[in-house]
């Protein structure tokens, strides 16, 4: 059984702790979400027509601000020159919604100002694509063949690991999207003084998510390192 290990030594607990990791990270947003999700703004303005302005005061009047179903689903695409906000984002008035709307807008300032590791990221995609097809295959068929210590195990492990330099090149690219909002929603005077912290909490919140990927991402090559490092010495 070569490819028992894959499954059930000791070593699982490291998925374990991953799993428990990003299921609490989940949970935390989502809360946070709610909790502010309450709470509206003083300005009135809706989600949406905070966005349209940090865009405008920002210069790109002509990225277009477009709805998507779904919760939590908002995103900037490059590519189309479009900002889309989610149902529950787009005419909420809260502290919540401007946040993550005004969030999205930060990524269309890095997008206008050539961000280095928005770039990257963007490289990275099909990279990581590629490898996330392929790592499996070629982990399995090192299994297979080799004999559990073949080149195509490292491979395999090496193409695992693409996805989480992917996943470290997105963290400063949501961290600075996060301060580019916050920084605009304070100098256009879009949330109030106390509601710049709440705002903050939110996107924290969303940015651990990134975070807690990244560490289960960590966990799991650490545990294909620990069964097949040294040339498959740890297997049993
Ligand atoms: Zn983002």
């Amino acid at each position: 059984m070569p490819f028992f290990p894959l499954y059930w030594d000791n070593t699982f607990i490291l998925i374990i702790i991953g799993m428990a990791i990003s299921g609490f990270a989940s949970m935390y947003v989502q809360s946070t979400y709610r909790k502010f999700g309450e709470v509206n703004s003083k300005n009135g303005l809706t989600a949406s027509e905070v966005c349209r302005k940090i865009l405008d005061v920002g210069h790109l009047e002509d990225v277009r601000l477009e709805g998507i179903r779904g919760n939590l689903t908002d995103h900037y695409n490059a590519q189309e020159n479009v900002l889309r906000l989610s149902d529950t984002t787009r005419n909420s008035k809260s502290v919540a919604a401007i946040g993550v709307a005004a969030h999205e807008a930060g990524h269309a300032l890095q997008d206008r100002d050539d961000y280095g590791p928005l770039r990257l990221r963007a490289a990275l995609v099909p990279v990581t694509n590629f490898g996330q097809t392929a790592a499996f295959p070629i982990l399995f068929a090192g299994i297979i063949f080799g004999g559990g210590d073949s080149f195509l195990i490292n491979i395999g492990i090496l193409l695992f690991s693409l996805t989480l330099l992917f996943q470290l090149v997105t963290l400063p690219v949501e961290f600075n999207a996060s301060n580019r909002a916050i920084q605009v929603l304070e100098t256009q005077g879009l949330l109030s003084r106390e509601e710049i912290p709440q705002a903050r909490k939110v996107l924290n919140a969303a940015a651990l998510t990134y975070v807690a990927a990244a560490l289960a991402s960590f966990l799991s090559i650490m545990r294909l390192v620990l069964i097949f490092g040294g040339g498959g010495r740890g297997r049993n």
